[in-house]
């Protein structure tokens, strides 16, 4: 089926028929590398998984975004076109001007690619993420690539059986390898969770006001602590001290 790949600066869109998906640029590569074909599937761009596909998506993902500078990933995408892209890659381009989604925005211009194969869409997605010099690199997590809007983003946004994203599951991992870092933070965050625990048994009034100042207190303490306005051993000292009035 014949559909439309639209190229809108840093994002892309799938258009068939009236349906459209959007997409961070370079998403789409990175869905048919780590095998996600439901949505293309849904769309019916293709009747079943094809590793092949995948095995080619994974490679110009490896080979191209692994460098962080424009003129490599450009040249790399070129090594790639000569080893696997054959004499009929060509394609007409159609630009266009889509007109500005918001009052006060302003009109973008965009490509517009109109293909039946999802091999082509893998080859032009890539040229224009390196032409973008999208940040496109491994999950920490769940170790399939993605496409993220901020270079140095470690974590994707897939959703794992849980509900759980990479991204949270990775956010809760790093707080907890920082405080293991850093004894003072472990008594810090034992002394914090007791004072939470008090604040949610608590029915008295006073008692909830008493806790919930020096929850605040205690926050603050961290902070110049992290910020280095705080001494270990004067950090040490404070959040004692608070914890001794409970
Ligand atoms: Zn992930």
């Amino acid at each position: 089926m014949s559909f439309d790949i639209i190229f809108k600066k840093r994002f892309v869109s799938l258009s068939i028929g009236n349906s459209l998906t959007d997409e961070i640029l370079g998403n789409f590569t990175c869905k048919i590398a780590a095998g996600e074909w439901d949505s293309f599937i849904s769309l019916g761009l293709i009747d079943k998984p094809d590793e092949n596909l995948s095995d080619l998506a994974n490679i110009i993902l490896g080979h191209c975004f692994k460098t962080k500078i424009q003129a490599t990933k450009i040249s790399a995408y070129a090594e790639i076109v000569e080893k696997y892209g054959s004499e009929t890659d060509t394609y007409v381009i159609r630009r266009t001007i889509i007109p500005p989604a918001k009052k006060r925005m302003n009109p973008e211009i965009a490509d517009v690619y109109t293909t039946d194969s999802l091999k082509d869409l893998i080859f032009l997605e890539m040229l224009y993420a390196a032409e973008q010099n999208m940040h496109i690199s491994r999950c920490k997590n769940c170790l399939k690539y993605f496409a993220s809007a901020y270079s140095g983003a470690d974590y994707c946004d897939r959703v794992n059986p849980e509900g759980k994203t990479c991204k949270w599951t990775g956010s809760k991992k790093t707080y907890a390898s920082n405080i293991k870092a850093d004894e003072n933070l472990v008594l810090y965050e034992k002394i914090y969770q007791s004072l939470q625990y008090k604040r949610r048994r608590t029915t008295d009034a006073e008692m909830l006001e008493k806790l919930n100042f020096n929850i605040i207190l205690l926050t603050k303490c961290r902070a110049k602590y992290k910020s280095g306005e705080h001494s270990a051993d004067k950090f040490l000292e404070k959040i004692e001290e608070i914890k001794n009035r409970f």
